[in-house]
C-alpha cells in the first residue's frame, strides 16, 4: 500500500516550471531518493508536499488523507515531518533538549492511532529517556549533554533528523542530509538512515552524494528540469540513457553515450 501518493504534481514560478507533473509512490517503511542537476526542482517538491509552498496542479495524498491546502504545521501533525537545507537549532540547548523540544510540536490527538508512531512514543514515556533513545538511533547518542553550537557540523545534521523524528513521523522529507559530512559522519548518516527506516518511518532523500544514494535508496525518482525522467531502482537508473544525458549533458546516439 502507497504511504504517500503524488499525483501530478506541477508549481510554476512566472514563465518556469519548476515542478511539472510529477507522480510518485512512497510505500511505508521504504526509503526512496530524489535527485536531479540543480535547479531540478528537488527542493520545491518538497515545499509543495510538506505545505511550505502551493501547488498549481496536481495532489498529494498521505495515508489516504489530501494534503494539499494543509498547512506545514497540521501535515507534520499527520506524520510527515523534514528536514531542511540548513540547520536551525536552538543553540544554546543541549542536543538531548533540542529533541525534547521538538517532540511538543508532534503530540496532537490521536498521536498513537498508529502502530508505528505508538511504537516511536511508547516504551519510553518520559520526554528524557526517548529524546535519548531518538538521539541512539540516530547515532549522536555521545553528544547528549553538548550544546548545539559546540556540536561538529555532522552531528548537527543528525541531531536535525532527530528532532524530525521527535514528532514521530511516519514519512521524512531530508533535504541533502549528507551536505558537509565527511566520510565518517556520511556513514554515520546511512547506518541512521537503516535504522530509521526498520523503525517503520518512510523516507525520501534529496542528496547529492551518489554513494549514499546508491546503497541506501532502494528506488529513485529522478527529476530535469521539473519533470520526472526516470524512477526505478539503483541498478536501472545507473544506465538509464535519460538519466546519463540529464547529468552529463550528453546526447546518447546508438553506440552509447
Ligand atoms: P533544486 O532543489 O532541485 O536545486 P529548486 O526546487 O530549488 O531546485 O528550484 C527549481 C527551479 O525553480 C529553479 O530554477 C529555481 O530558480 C526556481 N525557483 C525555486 N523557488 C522559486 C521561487 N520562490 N520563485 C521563483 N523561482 C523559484
Ligand atoms: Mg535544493
Amino acid at each position: 500500500m502507497s504511504l504517500l501518493a503524488v499525483r501530478g504534481l506541477t508549481r510554476r514560478f512566472g514563465g518556469l516550471t519548476a515542478v511539472d507533473a510529477v507522480s510518485f509512490d512512497v510505500h511505508e517503511s521504504s526509503i526512496k531518493a530524489v535527485i536531479g542537476p540543480n535547479g531540478a526542482g528537488k527542493s520545491t517538491l518538497f515545499n509543495l508536499i510538506t505545505g511550505f509552498d502551493r501547488a498549481d496542479e496536481g495532489s498529494v495524498t498521505f495515508d489516504g488523507a489530501a494534503l494539499v491546502g494543509k498547512r506545514p504545521d497540521a501535515i507534520v501533525r499527520a506524520g510527515l515531518a523534514r528536514t531542511f537545507q540548513n540547520t536551525e537549532l536552538f543553540e544554546d540547548l543541549t542536543a538531548l533538549d533540542n529533541v525534547r523540544i521538538a517532540a511538543d510540536v508532534g503530540h496532537p490527538g490521536g498521536f498513537l492511532r498508529s502502530a508505528v508512531r505508538f511504537r516511536l512514543a511508547s516504551g519510553e514515556r518520559d520526554g528524557a529517556a526517548r529524546a535519548a533513545y531518538l538521539l541512539r538511533l540516530t547515532g549522536i547518542d555521545g553528544f547528549a549533554d553538548t550544546l548545539a553550537r559546540d556540536l561538529p557540523h555532522g552531528t548537527r545534521r543528525l541531531l536535525e533528523i532527530a528532532r524530525a523524528l521527535a514528532t514521530a513521523p511516519r514519512l521524512m522529507l531530508l533535504d541533502e542530509p549528507a551536505a558537509g559530512l565527511n566520510g565518517a559522519e556520511t556513514r554515520t548518516l546511512i547506518d541512521a538512515l537503516y535504522r530509521i527506516r526498520d523503525e517503520g518511518v518512510a523516507l525520501v532523500v534529496v542528496e547529492h552524494d551518489m554513494g549514499l544514494v546508491m546503497e541506501v535508496a532502494e528506488e529513485i525518482v529522478v527529476l530535469d528540469r521539473g519533470a520526472k525522467i526516470a524512477e526505478g531502482p539503483p541498478l536501472l537508473i545507473q544506465k538509464d540513457r535519460a538519466v546519463i544525458e540529464a547529468y552529463l549533458g550528453e546526447e546518447c546516439g546508438d553506440d552509447g553515450c
